[in-house]
Order: structure tokens, then C-alpha cells, then sequence
């Protein structure tokens, strides 16, 4: 295999993590292998089907937020935090087709952006959810070439917006920290041991348990709505594919929160085996739909170019593309 360069890695991220949300959105809380049972071998198109209240190639909320955070990354030179909640309250006021449960109830709340999420845990106890894991693609593209730590502070910051438990930052931490190797050319999964290392202490026993090699799926003590099994998943498919096709029909064939699983599969094994590993059958009919923002859709070119500005941001320092191609 030919190890692709930063730049499509860059966009294979973004770009496999939109498909994959596009592709499972049918799918979502379907059983386990119906995917394959409706396409059993790879390779033979009709796979975007729609379905669910979802058109063929059209992109959930997963995605949807993932460009609110990108938008905001590149208008602001960086992380502006008030900014990014206040783009998901305008997303969120415009009624889109799906938005988790968590996530509702922090941007309706009315609460301001620094305590909304954090307010919503206290009284719930509960907001693990994979919600702001799912949306991290773009994020993990525009802090990797900071390195380990900063990529995992931003994610942790990003996460808290609508998230008050620590468990989602942790796993949100973990998948920018996947993708930062992935992105320098390195592989993710040996990265793993070192990646928990930089996790909370009292997060880190279980993210080992659901990232370690003999974990399966099947495993998983909560649905994969949950942040552990939802990032534990993604990995595992990672791990027992050869391909970002294999990778992210195993993860549809999961079944239950089918488009976010898939989109953060989506995402790591895009920054893995890179954008030329995506299906054009797949990224042709993919689009997102951006509520609140005037009607705006953007197609897979934008989503493209997007992510070569979040890799390489004019506003910032220019150390150019070399410095974070493989050595
Ligand atoms: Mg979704």
C-alpha cells in the first residue's frame, strides 16, 4: 500500500468520517449485520441507499456539527469557544432532522456557554454519550500538528461544550490524539498504550479496557450510544479491517447508533488509509445540509477543502505541509 501524504490523510479524515455518518444514518438503531445482509459483497455500489427519513448521501447531524466546529477553527484562527456554541445554538434553533438527546438539552438550555453543559450533568448524572466524539474529525485535523497535548486539551474544551461528563472529553481526547498519529504517518493502534498514558487517571481503566486488542464489540457493557463502546468499536473495526471500505461496513454492521460509530470509524481510518481510499460512489452523492445557516449544503469538494485549510490554515504560522509528512 502506498502511504498517502499528509494532505490526503488530512482530508480522508474529514471526508471518511462525513461518509460514514451518510452512510449508516439508514441504518441507525438497526440490528447487528444488516447492512451486509442488504449488500453482502463489497464493492458493488447502491450501498448510499438513504432511507430513514434520510436521503442517499445526505449527512447527519454528526457531520453537521463537525462543520459548525471546522467554520469556526478557521474564521478565528483557532479555538473561540463561546463561538462554536453559539454556531451549535444557532444549529440546533433551526430544527435539524436528528440531534442527540444530550446536546439538545445543553443548546436549548439558554445557560451560557461556559456552564449550559456543565449545569445539564449536575441534574442529570448522565452525559456520556458519544455526542461530541462524533464531531471531532475536523478538530483532530486542525490541532495535530500541535502535537499530543494540545490536540487533547482542545478536544477536552471542544467536548465540555455540550458534554459535562469527563468520559466524553477522555474519549474525544483519545480520538484527536488517534488521528494526530495517524496523520503524521504513523499507525494509530500501536499508539495506544502512549495514548492512554495521556488520558485522566480515573478515565483511563476504561478506555483500556474497550481500546485493547482483544476487545470486541460484543463486549461492550452499555449501547454504543455511550462514549467508551462507541470509540472502543471504531477502533476495533480499525483493527480487524484491511481497508477504509471493510473498516466502515463492519462498523454499519454493528448496528445501533449505526452513523456515529461509522463516523468516527469513518474518521480514523480515513486519516489511515486516506482520502483516495473512499469509494467515489460514496463521496459522489454525499452532502450536508447545514440548518440555520441559510441553506447552505456542502458537497464532498467543500468538505475537501475544508479540510486542507484546517491542515494547513493560512493564519497560522507556516511551517508548511513538509514538516508533517512522514519522515
Ligand atoms: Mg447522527
Amino acid at each position: 500500500m502506498t502511504v498517502p501524504g499528509v494532505l490526503p490523510r488530512a482530508v480522508g479524515a474529514v471526508l471518511g468520517s462525513a461518509v460514514g455518518d451518510a452512510l449508516g444514518a439508514p441504518f441507525e438503531f438497526g440490528p447487528e449485520g444488516a447492512f451486509s445482509a442488504r449488500f453482502p459483497r463489497p464493492g458493488h455500489g447502491g450501498e448510499m441507499c438513504g432511507g430513514g427519513g434520510w436521503e442517499p448521501g445526505e449527512a447527519t447531524d454528526d457531520t453537521q456539527m463537525a462543520v459548525l466546529t471546522a467554520e469556526s477553527l478557521l474564521d478565528h484562527g483557532g479555538l473561540d469557544l463561546p463561538d462554536v456554541f453559539r454556531r451549535f445554538r444557532r444549529w440546533a434553533a433551526a430544527d435539524p432532522k436528528d440531534i442527540g438527546l444530550q446536546t439538545e438539552a445543553v443548546l436549548t438550555s439558554g445557560d451560557p456557554w461556559d456552564t449550559a453543559a456543565a449545569l445539564h450533568f449536575q441534574v442529570n448524572l448522565r452525559a456520556a454519550g458519544n455526542g461530541a466524539l462524533m464531531r471531532a474529525a475536523p478538530s483532530a485535523v486542525y490541532f495535530a500538528r500541535d502535537g499530543r497535548e494540545p490536540t487533547i486539551y482542545a478536544a477536552r474544551r471542544l467536548s465540555a461544550l455540550t458534554h459535562g461528563d469527563a468520559a466524553a472529553w477522555e474519549g474525544t481526547a483519545a480520538l484527536h490524539a488517534l488521528i494526530e498519529v495517524a496523520l503524521a504517518g504513523r499507525d494509530p493502534l500501536t499508539a495506544v498504550p502512549a495514548i492512554l498514558t495521556a488520558l485522566r487517571p480515573d478515565h483511563r481503566q476504561r478506555y483500556s479496557v474497550v481500546l485493547s486488542p482483544d476487545w470486541h464489540p460484543d463486549q461492550a457493557t452499555e449501547f454504543n450510544g455511550a462514549v467508551w463502546p462507541c470509540l472502543g468499536s471504531a477502533v476495533w473495526a480499525l483493527r480487524t479491517t484491511t481497508s477504509y471500505e471493510e473498516a466502515v461496513r463492519a462498523a454499519i454492521d454493528l448496528g445501533g447508533d449505526a452513523d456515529t460509530v461509522a463516523a468516527v470509524t469513518g474518521a480514523l481510518a480515513g486519516a489511515v488509509y486516506g482520502a483516495g481510499s473512499i469509494p467515489a460512489r460514496w463521496t459522489e452523492p454525499l452532502h450536508v445540509p447545514l440548518p440555520g445557516f441559510d441553506g447552505r449544503v456542502l458537497r464532498s469538494q467543500d468538505l475537501a477543502e475544508l479540510a486542507e485549510r484546517l491542515v494547513v490554515p493560512a493564519e497560522r504560522p507556516a511551517s508548511g505541509p513538509d514538516t508533517l509528512t512522514t519522515p
